[in-house]
């Protein structure tokens, strides 16, 4: 049934080109505890909380983004939007003393989602190095 040049794909690699569970979440067909949103991003508390506060805080069109290394000149508009809003989302989820920004970037970098997004942790005192 898997007899076609396909089978041969790295399913690792093949995974950077599907919709991710994001994109479900952006279509609400899943629940997300939504912290903020409009018409260029999103945020959603993570399932699985690295920190007391654990937000994800993706671009509403995936437009290639799978990750960072794939951002190119016509994302500037985005990735600023996104950089711009993270200090909102902070202020509205009492982060004021501080917070940690992550993106964690391919294999190495432990992303897991290929849908680019913007960690933002915080509400106890962060570690570093982070590991
Ligand atoms: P990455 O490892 O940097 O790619 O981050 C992906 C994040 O998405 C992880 O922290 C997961 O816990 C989180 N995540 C995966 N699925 C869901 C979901 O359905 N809702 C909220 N967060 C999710």
């Amino acid at each position: 049934p898997f007899s076609s040049s396909h089978s041969h794909h790295n399913s690792h690699h093949h995974n950077h080109h599907q919709f991710t569970i994001f994109d479900k979440i952006i279509k609400k067909e899943i629940p997300a505890q939504i912290v903020y949103e409009d018409d260029k991003c999103l945020a959603f508390k993570d399932v699985s909380p690295q920190a007391p506060v654990h937000i994800l805080l993706i671009p509403k069109v995936k437009d290639g983004l799978t990750q960072l290394q794939k951002a190119e000149e016509r994302h500037k508009d985005i990735l600023g939007h996104l950089m711009l809003k993270v200090a909102e989302i902070a202020q509205q989820n009492n982060l004021q003393e501080g917070y940690r920004v992550v993106i964690n970037d391919g294999k190495l970098g432990c992303q897991s989602v290929y849908h680019l997004h913007l960690h933002i942790l915080g509400g106890t005192q962060m570690g570093w190095p982070p590991g």
